[in-house]
């Protein structure tokens, strides 16, 4: 995994950390072609949360701890092609293995019992995952803190 993945892991909630390196690990053995996965967004302040809800064009309808990446139970994905260029594209078979390599990540983040975004109704965030159980910001918001400000679980 590249170094910018590691770094995203390493803020999430601690709770999550390692299981989210197997995640990556297991995404990084699934795509043998020109793809390679990438945490592009893990935690996100409250700060810039609020920054990003004011943006224009809109952009969110979350504000400052109204988004599960404000407690580090949500990452967003990009895949790098040979080392450089950034694709949202959600069909490439960038391996050559008959499945879409933004459909194998999707296959197993649900296997490690992570939602995707793709599966929304309404508004789909395709690059979005968060994890069952903790996708619930009012229940997040309404937790203690620990001193590095992550929610006691
Ligand atoms: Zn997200």
């Amino acid at each position: 995994m590249d170094a910018i993945t590691e770094k995203r892991i390493s803020g999430l909630h601690p709770s999550v950390r390692v299981e989210m390196t197997n995640i990556i690990k297991e995404i990084d053995k699934a795509l043998t072609g020109r793809a390679k996965v990438r945490i592009s967004e893990g935690l996100r302040t409250f700060a810039e949360q609020d920054a990003l809800y004011n943006k224009k064009p809109k952009v969110t309808n979350a504000k400052g701890g109204q988004s599960i990446h404000n407690y580090g139970f949500a990452v967003d994905i990009v895949l790098i092609i040979d080392g450089k260029t950034a694709s949202w594209d959600t069909k490439s078979d960038w391996d050559g293995d008959k499945v879409s390599d933004w459909d194998e990540c999707v296959k197993i983040f649900a296997k490690y019992g992570w939602n995707w975004g793709g599966n929304w109704a309404t508004f789909k965030d395709m690059p979005h995952f968060d994890k069952i159980g903790f996708s619930n910001w009012r229940i997040l918001q309404a937790k203690k803190r620990d001193k590095d400000n992550y929610i006691i679980i």
